[in-house]
């Protein structure tokens, strides 16, 4: 079931968008603290944010940007709803991660319109995206990795640990963020379970001899690069 998270302090405003989601067979969860939107997105975490600009103490943009800056929640599209109606807010609004912006008093069935084209837009097209690296290919479809002409096989955690660093090449991805982004920052699971499973994709991805393109960045992490440095094991 989709879920999505109503950060709106006006509760009338909550009651109205509740109804009209789950309606539409959505499951809700809403916020009315801007305090607790972060702790509340990183457990719930929501297939989409329906997130008020104007809340007391915090502003949303800063929300919008603090949870594109976190590697739990940057995936998430942000809807921000809002009384200012400047086209410079909208620009600021998106420029701070926001995916798209609606000015109240919003129409209901517009909004509803553009949730479903939102969440089309970020989810299905966004996995069914093949990736490439070098000579390494991606096929989300057939969940397929090609070196050259050679398959890679990998498991599935192999598998997400490379999605990732390949949505990324060059980027550093800390041993902490893989842990959250693979295993959703299960508690039960070590930070040295990251670097066994890296283990196991390099050896993998390197099984024919070709050169090495998982860089370690000692006390940093992982990337993607075509010039591993000389810290690799
Ligand atoms: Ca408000």
């Amino acid at each position: 079931m989709t879920k999505i998270m109503i950060v709106e302090d006006e509760a009338a405003l909550v009651t109205l968008l509740k109804y009209n989601l789950e309606k539409q067979g959505y499951e809700t969860i809403s916020v009315m603290d801007g305090k607790e939107v972060m702790n509340t997105a990183m457990t719930e975490k929501p297939d989409l944010i329906l997130l008020d600009w104007m809340l007391p103490n915090v502003q949303g943009i800063d929300l919008c940007r603090d949870m594109r800056k976190s590697y739990e929640l940057r995936n998430i599209p942000i809807i921000m709803l809002t009384a200012r109606g400047e086209e410079a807010d909208k620009v600021r609004g998106l420029s701070y991660g926001a995916d798209d912006y609606m000015t109240k008093p919003y129409s209901i069935p517009e909004l509803m319109a553009r949730i479903v084209a939102l969440l089309r837009r970020v989810q299905p097209e966004q996995r069914q995206e093949n990736l490439s690296f070098e000579d390494l290919t991606m096929d989300f479809a057939k969940r397929r990795v090609m070196r050259g002409d050679r398959p890679v096989h990998l498991g599935p955690t192999e598998f997400r640990l490379l999605q990732y660093l390949m949505e990324k090449p060059g980027v550093v991805l800390s041993r902490e963020a893989l842990l959250k982004l693979v295993w959703g920052g299960s508690i039960h699971v070590e930070l040295r379970t990251v670097d066994v499973h890296i283990r196991r994709l390099r050896r993998a991805l390197n099984e024919g001899g070709e050169p090495d393109i998982v860089r370690t960045v000692r006390s940093a992490g992982y990337a993607l690069d075509s010039t591993p440095s000389d810290e690799d094991e």
